[in-house]
Order: structure tokens, then C-alpha cells, then sequence
């Protein structure tokens, strides 16, 4: 049911790749060779299963080689290194993916930051991290990116807006703040420690909830006409007689919605964001990596 309120990351994502797939061609044409996103995965969790499947299936959609690499759960740190060793030599290789959470007897930290800065398409390495603090040019943790896209395609210039970012996670609030500074937006960060977050909610013109908590932010914390951006995917217990339970946001959407001037879906919201910044990432990586000009 359209709604004027419901901003459409689904349909902004489609809009997003369609873009790349213009660009990536662009691209093959000036460098000779497809850009290229390898994705590594470790394991076999059914959720990063169809992550790096759908990762692999748009990245070729798109019109870029998609190299997939899955080893099995007992893979070694120094195999899992010496891999991505070889990733960070391999020309044909822009950008590194490799499929969080590792199982684990393997150290993510160390694994993450042996992947070179010119190919962190997660934007998850300490370089990458510092260069968005700084507010230098690198590659920016995919969600929070999306997310921000989505912002400013509502709203326009944030400048000057209040903003709160609930959750302080590495892969998503810390950067999502980060971003919305260098939209010069006054921004707030709250985590688990926050106290009377209702009232610090209750302030903001843009509210991000990165929390994992189903439905935790509730529609009469909402400032009225507040854009609300909504990373979480939780999904709910089975109702009776269903295998499955909802998924659900950390906002409470229904009674976000009578109040919010805008609201992201779950699913259907950032969600479908995210592999579209991957791709859009990957792109610039080869553009920077080939010594290639990226017209937008
Ligand atoms: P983390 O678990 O790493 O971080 C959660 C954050 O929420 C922490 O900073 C924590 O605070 C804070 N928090 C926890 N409980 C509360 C509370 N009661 N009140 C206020 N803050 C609280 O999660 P992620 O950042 O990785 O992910 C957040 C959500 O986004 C999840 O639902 C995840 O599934 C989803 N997600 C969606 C993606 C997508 O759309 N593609 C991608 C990545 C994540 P503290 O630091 O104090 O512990």
C-alpha cells in the first residue's frame, strides 16, 4: 500500500545498481577488464550462505566478476591469511569481501586488517576507519553509506539537523555518525548505557536505531515529522502452526509511522541498500585500483 511517508530502499537500491551497471560497463570498456569483488566465506552459516550467494548473483548482474571463495569451517587463520594475501596480489581483484561472522577459532580483527586498504569494500579496516574520521577520501562500511543515501535522497542538505545514532557498533553506528558530521548534522550517539533514551530520541530530527532489539523504539519517543532510518533485522519467534518468525526492525513501525515524517520499511528499507553500496564500493575500488576516472 503506497504511502508518501515510507521511504523505498528497495527501489532506491534497483535505481542504485542500474547506475553501476552503466558505470561498470564504463569501466570494462576504458580498462580492459571487468571490475572484480571476491568474496570470501568461512563456514556454513545459512544466513552468510545467502549473503554471499545474492553478493555473487548482483555482482555479475551488475556486469562485474564475481570471484567466490568458501572454505570449509576447520580452515586455518594462516590458510584464511595466506588467501587473502593472494586477493590483495590478484589484478583482477578490486575488492575483498570477507563474509562476517568467522567461526570462532579464527580472530576477525587480524583477519580484517591483513585485507589491503585500496580493496576493504566493507571499509572495516583500521585505514579505512581512520580515513573516515578524518574525512578523507576511502571506502565506508556499506550500511551505514546506505543509509545516508537514503537521508539526503528524503531530505535533501542534513546540514544543521539534530541527529540520533542508537548504537555505537563498529560496522554500523560509529560510522553512521561519522557520515552524518560530515553532513554537519549535531549528532547524538546512544547505546546501552544511554539513560532516559525516550527523551534523547525524543529531540532528533533524524533517528537512526542500529540496536538489534525487535520493535525497542516506540512511535511516542518519535519527535513528530522525524525521518527515521531503521537498520535493524530481527527476526521474531514462530506464531503458532508457522515455521518462521516476522522480521522486524528495532523501531516500533506501527506507531512510528503516525508520527515519523518518513520511515525505512523492515525488510524492504536499508536491507536492500547494503549490497548496493557493496557493489557501488567495489566500483570505486577498480576505478582508484586501475587508475581510472569514475564519472558520475
Ligand atoms: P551490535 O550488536 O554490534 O551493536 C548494537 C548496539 O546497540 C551496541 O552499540 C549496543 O550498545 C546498543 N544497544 C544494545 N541494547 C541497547 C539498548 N537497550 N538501548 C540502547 N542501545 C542498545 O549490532 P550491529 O550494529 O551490528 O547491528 C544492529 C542491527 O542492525 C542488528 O539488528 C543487525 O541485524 C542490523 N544490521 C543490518 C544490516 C543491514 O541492513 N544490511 C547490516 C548490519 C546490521 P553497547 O555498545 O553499549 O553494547
Amino acid at each position: 500500500e503506497f504511502n508518501e511517508k515510507i521511504i523505498d530502499g528497495k527501489a532506491f537500491a534497483e535505481g542504485l545498481r542500474a547506475r553501476i551497471a552503466v558505470q561498470a560497463a564504463a569501466f570494462e570498456a576504458k580498462a580492459g577488464r571487468k571490475a572484480g569483488l571476491a568474496v570470501v566465506l568461512v563456514g556454513e552459516d545459512p544466513a552468510s550462505q545467502v549473503y554471499v550467494a545474492s553478493k555473487a548473483k548482483q555482482t555479475v548482474e551488475c556486469g562485474m566478476e564475481s570471484f567466490e571463495h568458501k572454505l570449509p569451517a576447520d580452515t586455518t587463520q594462516e590458510t584464511l591469511l595466506a588467501l587473502i594475501d593472494r586477493l590483495n596480489a590478484d589484478d583482477a581483484v578490486d575488492g575483498i569481501l570477507v563474509q562476517l561472522p568467522l567461526p570462532k577459532h579464527l580472530d576477525e580483527q587480524t583477519v580484517v586488517e591483513r585485507i589491503s586498504p585500496d580493496k576493504d569494500v566493507d571499509g572495516l579496516t583500521p585505514i579505512s576507519t581512520g580515513r573516515l574520521a578524518l574525512g578523507l577520501p576511502g571506502l565506508v562500511p556499506c550500511t551505514p553509506l546506505g543509509s545516508l543515501m537514503l537521508l539526503k535522497d528524503r531530505l535533501g542538505n542534513l546540514s544543521g539537523k539534530d541527529a540520533v545514532v542508537i548504537g555505537r557498533s563498529i560496522l554500523v553506528g560509529k560510522p553512521m555518525v561519522q557520515l552524518l558530521l560530515g553532513e554537519n548534522c549535531t549528532v547524538t550517539v546512544a547505546h546501552s548505557r544511554t539513560q532516559n533514551l525516550a527523551d534523547v530520541v525524543r529531540r532528533a530530527d533524524i533517528v537512526v536505531a542500529a540496536v538489534g532489539r525487535p520493535e525497542m523504539i516506540k512511535g511516542e519517543w518519535i519527535k513528530p515529522g522525524a525521518t527515521v532510518i531503521d537498520v535493524g533485522i530481527n527476526r521474531l519467534p514462530p506464531e503458532e502452526g508457522k515455521k518462521k518468525g516476522r522480521i522486524v526492525g528495532d523501531v516500533d513501525y506501527q506507531s512510528a509511522i503516525q508520527v515519523a515524517g518518513a520511515i525505512t520499511p523492515v525488510p524492504g528499507g536499508v536491507g536492500p541498500m547494503t549490497i548496493g553500496v557493496l557493489l557501488r564500493n567495489a566500483l570505486v575500488a577498480a576505478h582508484r585500483n586501475a587508475g581510472v576516472e569514475l564519472a558520475d
